[in-house]
């Protein structure tokens, strides 16, 4: 794969369910390396866009075309699991088929929770349950990470832990990351290109150039920006004693 080529490439894309138009008119590109953060208001089409890419929906118009050999892992925004299953997060990482443990204790290191291997799944914070997730994803060894709200569910500092860990991600193993998120003032700084969704896309650019753009405020208002600085105030401070706080449930 050219480092040049996009991991990703779409055109003209269009979604229907039944008489509703989910999606239109979407272009869309994602490099190796980048993080690109979707944001749109409930109802916008992001999951939508998402499962487009991932094949997971069939398209009513326009073409992606995924870089050769493109390796994707992808984070649900939940899964729910019978709390009354035992079973260990090993095993989890293990369905559908079997991973060798170095691997599996190497996929859960990178994602943050080293030591959760012999422990149940039912047992786990709701910060914690979605690292395993992460770590599944890893298991695939991604050129690019999709994560549709993947913090939903866990507090604000859980939250910017996770996305923190992300972020690291990119850094380490330099994949790309694209990720559907509510929670501006968390993820805007940490992206390299902002889209913004509404059926189509209304503005990109940015997290700066996002947050200052009239379709974007017309949305969200402007409360944003002041979050933002906030966010890199603390971001740049590296404060990570939070990291494994519990979900706020
Ligand atoms: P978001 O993720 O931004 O909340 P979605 O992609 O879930 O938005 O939904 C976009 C639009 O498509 C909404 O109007 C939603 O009701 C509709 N939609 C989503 N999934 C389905 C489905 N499986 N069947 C019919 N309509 C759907």
């Amino acid at each position: 794969m050219s480092p040049d080529t996009p991991l990703i490439d779409c055109h003209g894309l269009d979604v229907r369910y039944g008489g509703t138009r989910a999606l239109h008119g979407i272009d869309f590109h994602i490099d190796r390396g980048e993080i690109v953060t979707i944001v749109g208001p409930n109802g916008s089409g992001k999951s939508t866009f998402l499962r487009a890419l991932i094949g997971a929906v069939p398209l009513s118009g326009g073409e992606i075309r995924h870089a050769p050999g493109l390796r994707i892992g992808y984070v649900p925004q939940r899964l729910q699991i019978d709390p009354t299953l035992p079973i260990t997060v090993a095993r989890f990482l293990c369905l559908p088929d079997a991973v060798p443990r170095a691997r599996i204790a190497s996929a859960l290191d990178t994602a943050g929770v080293p030591d959760l291997s012999h422990r149940q799944m039912a047992a786990l914070s709701g910060g914690q349950f979605q690292r395993v997730l992460l770590a599944r994803a890893l298991l695939s060894d991604p050129d690019l990470l999709i994560l549709d709200e993947a913090t939903q569910g866990l507090d604000q500092p859980g939250s910017a832990a996770f996305y923190r860990q992300i972020e690291g991600l990119r850094d380490d193993l330099g994949c790309a990351v694209l990720m559907v998120s509510h929670e501006l003032h968390v993820v805007m700084s940490a992206s390299d290109r902002v889209i913004c969704l509404n059926g189509h896309v209304c503005c990109e650019g940015t997290p700066e150039t996002v947050s200052a753009a009239p379709a974007y405020q017309a949305l969200f208002g402007t409360g944003t920006q002041g979050a933002l600085a906030l966010y890199r105030h603390e971001h740049h401070g590296h404060s990570h004693d939070d990291i494994d706080r519990p979900a706020a449930e």
